[in-house]
């Protein structure tokens, strides 16, 4: 049997799949479509990351296919609908990169409330900016509000409580009498009411048509004053622009983003040059250690569904 691995993963675990079937592994796979096409022709279960596509056309020149794993959890590159008219098993790494997205949130929040950590070239130079750098916050006792509230927004609140934070939460398909509210200490509200009332607001939800562009000018404009902003769910949930304008404003006191409408993001970017804003090319998830996780787990559950017909 045939497994085919477009994006990079772990050598340890390609290794076990590679002792066990025949593996292809290949990251250049990704961005050569017609290669991967080719290498699909006879496979049985194809590995991708985030960025390989696998839609419909996709799906038809692999005629034997049976599993997609995902070395991750976002499956908005993945047409969920097509694999299961097919039967194909779609399998996500479940929770194994949680840890390294939770630390990422609450690092970034505490970086850009404190607002002092972009001073290193000019205290390098013999500058002194003591005072205008006096007035950073501290987390603890702000309010953290998860939009989105699965494995990750619940890891999430978890380490920002344990900091002092106070966790709200919105999430639409967990009603009230969810014991998970009480089991995390964190107070159910509605967006609105999370998006009006947070310190530090995160997103954790998946990609789909209610969740595109959740964050609008308007969403924006009723965040609270000073508010920070993280996003490491996926670019096409925030408005890129209204961001920029609200950093630039003063309105909102910083932000981070691991993710984007476009990756990598394009050049003249409105988000270029705002103030107390940190970028990163999407490796919220992506830890040495997580790697390692999110790799072997997918190769386990792989093997488990080719051996298993
Ligand atoms: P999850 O499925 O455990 O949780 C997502 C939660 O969002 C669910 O509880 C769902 O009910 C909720 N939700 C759906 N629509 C909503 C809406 N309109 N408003 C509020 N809540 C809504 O997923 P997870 O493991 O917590 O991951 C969340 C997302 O984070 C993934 O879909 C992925 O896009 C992203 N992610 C990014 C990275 C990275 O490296 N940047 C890594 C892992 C995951």
């Amino acid at each position: 049997m045939r497994i085919v691995i477009s994006e990079f993963m772990d050598d340890a675990a390609v290794a076990d799949l590679a002792a066990q079937f025949d593996v292809r592994y290949d990251k250049s796979l990704v961005d050569e479509r017609d290669a991967l096409c080719n290498a699909l022709r006879d496979a049985d279960a194809l590995i991708v990351r985030n960025r390989t596509q696998v839609d419909r056309a996709l799906l038809a020149v692999a005629p034997n296919l049976r599993v997609v794993g995902r070395l991750g959890v976002g499956l908005d590159n993945i047409d969920s609908a097509a694999c299961a008219e097919r039967g194909i098993d779609v399998i996500p790494a479940t929770g194994a990169n949680a840890q390294a997205v939770a630390e990422y949130v609450i690092a970034s929040a505490m970086l850009l409330l404190r607002t002092a950590y972009h001073a290193t070239a000019d205290v390098a130079a013999g500058h002194w900016p003591r005072a205008a750098l006096s007035n950073g916050r501290e987390l603890a006792g702000t309010t953290l509000g998860l939009i989105g509230f699965g494995g990750i927004g619940r890891l999430t609140g978890r380490l920002g409580r344990a900091l002092g934070m106070r966790a709200i939460g919105s999430d639409p398909q967990l009603p009230p009498s969810a014991s998970v509210w009480r089991d995390e200490d964190t107070r159910r509200c509605t967006l609105d009411e999370v998006i009006g009332d947070a310190d530090v607001i995160s997103l954790h939800v998946p990609l789909t048509l209610q969740t595109r562009n959740l964050i609008d000018a308007s969403r924006i404009a009723t965040m609270k004053q000073g508010a920070i902003l993280v996003n490491t769910s996926r670019g096409r949930v925030v408005d890129e622009a209204a961001l920029a304008t609200a950093l630039r404003e003063g309105h909102l006191a910083g932000a981070a983003l691991d993710v984007f409408a476009q990756e990598p993001l394009p050049a003249g970017s409105p988000l270029a040059g705002c103030p107390n804003l940190l970028l990163t090319p999407h490796i919220a998830g992506v830890t040495r250690e997580s790697n390692r996780r999110v790799s072997s787990l997918v190769a386990q559950k792989v093997a488990a569904a080719l051996g298993s017909d």
